[in-house]
């Protein structure tokens, strides 16, 4: 099988590109994938003919391929990439004013069962490489031409999976990301949410090079977060909310939980002051989102006086803002991720 070149570091790719070869050549080759984004390793021009051809015979770029598209009302674009053994996985570009937000998958499927998420009926089918997470983007990259504008861009590693069980993939893949000689795309641009792997954020924390921390809180206490995330039975709410509290914040950071809206379960004004008494002493803003419905979830969406309702309560003391939901018709909104031919299902209003 042909190495795929995407994912490599400078130090991997002199090795690939041969002995022999002066040091510039891999960092030509490293700058035309990651900085101009060629198409193949036949347009890297920088290189002389017969060692492109060389190379090309040895190697692939290696970023996934197209196998479906779907375009929701709203812009939103959910792509189903296809890897390199023939497992697909989901990539969404969601284009807002002044703003692209790319949302990439670091897992096919999922471990954690989330009881309100679909990716979790997939389970997990295996870890991506970092070459497959960074690939994700530059396939973004290139369909919508967004390598002029690359400030207006946003990565959040909300797709499929749970980063943080595919953690050094994911912080190779976030150096790759960030590096000033590559994609340079800034770590204050890139964001990772978890269902709360404590060890994993300790790890995470010791990082220099990581993205923003978002944290999947859901549930207002202890019980209620066991109900809906069962890994909380593993990693107790108190341990998780330490862990936040200890978490070396950098100057320009704050710690972001998720908290989806399920009606009637979690979403009444008690819960929202019990998160609001939760989340007290940390340097935090809470994003919620109203249920993203789907076949086989058994939950449904609160009204949206229930969600303005909650949002008032927490917001007397945090920051609190409504994710709004993208491309809900398209399957491609947050907990949504699960392959869904869209055109074989009965449509969800957007
Ligand atoms: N596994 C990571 C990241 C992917 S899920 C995590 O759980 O944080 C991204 C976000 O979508 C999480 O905050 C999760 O709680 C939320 N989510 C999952 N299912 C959802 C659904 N059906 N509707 C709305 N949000 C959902
Ligand atoms: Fe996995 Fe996140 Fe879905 Fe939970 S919400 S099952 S952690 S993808």
């Amino acid at each position: 099988m042909a190495q795929p070149l995407v994912g490599l570091e400078l130090a991997d790719l002199q090795r690939v590109v041969g002995e022999g070869q002066p040091t510039f050549r891999a960092r030509q080759v490293y700058e035309a994938i990651y900085r101009q984004k060629v198409p193949d390793l036949l347009a890297i021009s920088t290189l002389p003919a017969a060692l492109r051809a060389e190379l090309a015979g040895r190697a692939s770029l290696g970023v996934p391929r197209l196998t479906n598209r779907y375009e929701s009302v709203d812009g939103t674009c959910r792509y189903l990439l296809g890897l390199e053994d023939d497992r697909t996985i989901e990539t969404v570009l969601m284009p807002e004013e002044g703003r692209d937000t790319v949302c990439i998958s670091s897992q096919v499927g999922c471990p954690v069962n989330c009881q309100f998420c679909l990716t979790a009926l997939m389970g997990l089918e295996r870890n991506l490489t970092a070459g497959e997470i960074v690939g994700q983007v530059l396939f973004v990259m290139r369909a919508h031409d967004l390598s002029a504008s690359i400030d207006r861009l946003n990565i959040v590693m909300m797709g499929m999976g749970e980063p943080l069980l595919n953690l050094p993939n994911v912080l190779k893949a976030t150096r790759l990301l960030t590096d000033p000689a590559g994609m340079a795309i800034s770590p204050k641009r890139i964001t990772l949410s978890t269902s709360g792997i404590i060890p994993k954020i300790e790890e995470l924390a010791r990082e220099p090079v990581r993205p923003k921390l978002a944290i999947s809180l859901n549930a207002s206490h202890e019980e209620q977060r066991r109900e809906l995330m069962p890994i909380t039975r593993k990693y107790h709410l108190k341990d998780l909310l330490e862990a936040c509290r200890v978490y070396p914040l950098r100057h320009w950071e704050k710690l972001t939980f998720e908290y989806v809206l399920l009606h009637g379960v979690n979403d009444t004004d008690a819960d929202a002051r019990r998160v609001a008494r939760l989340l007290a002493n940390l340097n935090c803003k809470v994003n919620l989102i109203a249920l993203n419905p789907g076949p086989g979830i058994p939950f449904e969406t609160p009204t949206d006086e229930r969600v303005a309702s909650f949002q008032a309560v927490v917001r007397k003391t945090i920051p609190c803002f409504l994710r709004k939901p993208r491309g809900r018709d398209i399957f491609a909104a947050c907990g949504q991720l699960k392959r869904i031919e869209t055109t074989s299902l009965v449509t969800v209003s957007a």
